[in-house]
């Protein structure tokens, strides 16, 4: 693999990085006991927008908090993904599936840098 592929990807993923911290830290807080773990934090609506009933209000909050865990633990993956890609790159593994240890097809890297698998031992591979 190229020097200059890889350099490209790095940027790629550092700023995918900071995108998905952004974004988790939004609804979330990190989890100070495990690394890489972050939790939801439960709404707090004051029910001025819907100018409903203490009651409505607090089955708003737990409807959006529920809607929240599996956004969040999407996020979550894939910052693991990209981070544990960040460390590949410092290694030298960079692009080399997780599984088999062949190289990964370039095109799958541009689209989805921080990906761990080539497209044949994907999990959600079709193939
Ligand atoms: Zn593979």
């Amino acid at each position: 693999m190229k020097k200059e592929f890889i350099q490209k990807q790095k940027e790629k993923l550092e700023k995918n990085k900071k995108a998905l911290q952004e974004e988790l830290s939004s609804f979330a807080e990190k989890n100070p006991r495990i690394k890489g773990d972050w939790k939801s934090r439960f709404p707090e609506f004051d029910g001025s927008e819907t100018g409903g009933s203490r009651l409505e209000v607090a089955s708003d909050e737990v409807e959006e908090y529920l809607s929240r865990l599996p956004i969040e633990h999407s996020l979550e993956l894939k910052l693991r993904d990209t981070n544990l890609a960040l460390k590949k790159i410092k290694t030298g593994k960079y692009g080399k599936c997780g599984k088999c240890s062949k190289n990964i097809d370039q095109n799958r890297l541009e689209v989805c840098p921080e990906a761990r698998f080539c497209a044949k031992c994907h999990p959600n591979s079709n193939e």
